[in-house]
């Protein structure tokens, strides 16, 4: 028996009022928006795949995900506001732009490699008709698998690779590539665990590289696909060139064999978490800000900029020695290019900002205004 199935499709459910979800202790963009009397309605409701309001319990952040593309569609009451809440007042009339044409990027190629330890570019696609990872059958997954094997076998050049399926790593091979930041975590976040995203764990799910490791992608994690471009130091320019031509690439292979990307003029590329629309891209560097982090501007600063911070080990973690991920806040109602822009100039300015306190001196002249 296929326990996720039983328990989307097949259980019960009292009235609205005894399964409307206890959102007291949320802290998330979809709680503000999840009154009972919408629950009512939206608990009627189902995506033609069978994906419900249910099908999935409620998680931070964002606090709901998609199983499919149609769920943007169905249970848009719910997640226009919540898109508007997440993406800075983006409404359901706005028109997303895409633009991957690096020569579009000023500059990029000279931030400080004494600060600025790594940069790297990623971004997520979904295949049009099979449904996202938290509600996709098992053999709905191989089949994305094997489809994206098959593509990306094809790339040449500096961006040859090959794939490594989890179930043939060793547990040795998984943690180092894991903590040399190149391979996703185990599936351990609340993200992950309560959409259902770690289901048959870690049955096709696996990494494509280059020999370098500087192009990868992720397959079957919380995305069909993610693609990351990354390197040491801190050539932006390069990062996101090769990001660029290579997500070109990958999307020519898959139309070649008659499939396209979940994409449209509203919503930019659909992926499963709403934070992610748009462009789904997270530019990003590790940078050390060992002064600038103890600033008591230091969080305004960041807002100005429109970037956010992270630990270096992933999303969930605190920073270690003063060196921070630091990426672009916005994903939505923005290009490719303007964001990349958004975090080289953003960053470019913080590591000016740093070596004036590492001199003891003031940085009220260098506060940015709100972008
Ligand atoms: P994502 O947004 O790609 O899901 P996570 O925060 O989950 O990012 O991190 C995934 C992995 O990528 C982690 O190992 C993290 O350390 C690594 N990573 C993120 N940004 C960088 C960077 N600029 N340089 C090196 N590694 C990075
Ligand atoms: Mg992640």
């Amino acid at each position: 028996l296929d326990n996720h199935k039983m328990t989307t499709l097949t259980i019960k459910l009292l009235p609205a009022e005894n399964e409307y979800p206890d959102l007291s202790q949320h802290h998330n963009h979809m709680s503000k928006v999840l009154t009972l009397k919408m629950y009512k309605k939206l608990c009627e409701h189902t995506t033609s795949n069978g994906f419900t309001i249910d099908s999935h319990p409620f998680i931070m952040t964002v606090g709901c995900v998609a199983g499919d593309e149609e769920t943007y569609e169905v249970f848009k009451e719910l997640l226009d506001p919540v898109i508007e809440d997440r993406h800075g007042g983006y409404k359901p009339t706005d028109k997303h732009k895409t633009d991957l044409n690096p020569a579009n990027l000023k500059g990029g190629d000279d931030l400080d490699p004494k600060y600025v330890l790594s940069s790297r570019v990623r971004t997520g696609r979904s295949i049009r008709g099979f449904c996202l990872p938290p509600h996709c059958s098992r053999g709905e997954r191989r089949a994305i698998e094997k489809l994206s094997v098959e593509a990306l076998s094809a790339l040449t050049g500096d961006l040859k690779g090959k794939y490594y399926a989890l179930k043939n790593m060793t547990e040795a091979e998984q943690q180092q590539l894991i903590d040399d930041h190149f391979l996703f975590d185990k599936p351990v976040s609340p993200l992950l665990l309560a959409s259902g995203m770690a289901r048959d764990w870690p049955d096709a799910r696996g990494i494509w590289h280059n020999d370098n490791k500087t192009f990868l992608v992720w397959v079957n994690e919380e995305d069909h696909l993610r693609v990351i471009s990354m390197q040491k130091g801190g050539n932006m320019k390069e990062v996101f060139t090769r990001f660029c031509t290579g997500l070109t690439k990958i999307e020519e292979l898959f139309k070649t064999k008659g499939h396209e990307f979940m994409w449209n003029e509203h919503l930019g590329y659909i992926l499963t978490c709403p934070s992610n629309l748009g462009t789904g891209l997270r530019g990003g560097v590790h940078v050390k800000l060992p002064n600038l982090s103890k600033h008591s501007k230091f969080e305004e600063v960041l807002k100005r900029l429109r970037l956010q911070k992270r630990g270096t080990g992933g999303v969930d973690t605190a920073a270690v020695g003063g060196v921070f991920d630091i990426s672009n806040a916005d994903r939505l109602g923005f290009s490719e290019v303007e964001l990349v822009q958004v975090v080289v100039d953003g960053v470019r300015l913080l590591v000016e900002m740093e070596k004036r306190l590492e001199k003891k001196q003031s940085i009220d002249d260098l506060i940015p205004a709100q972008k």
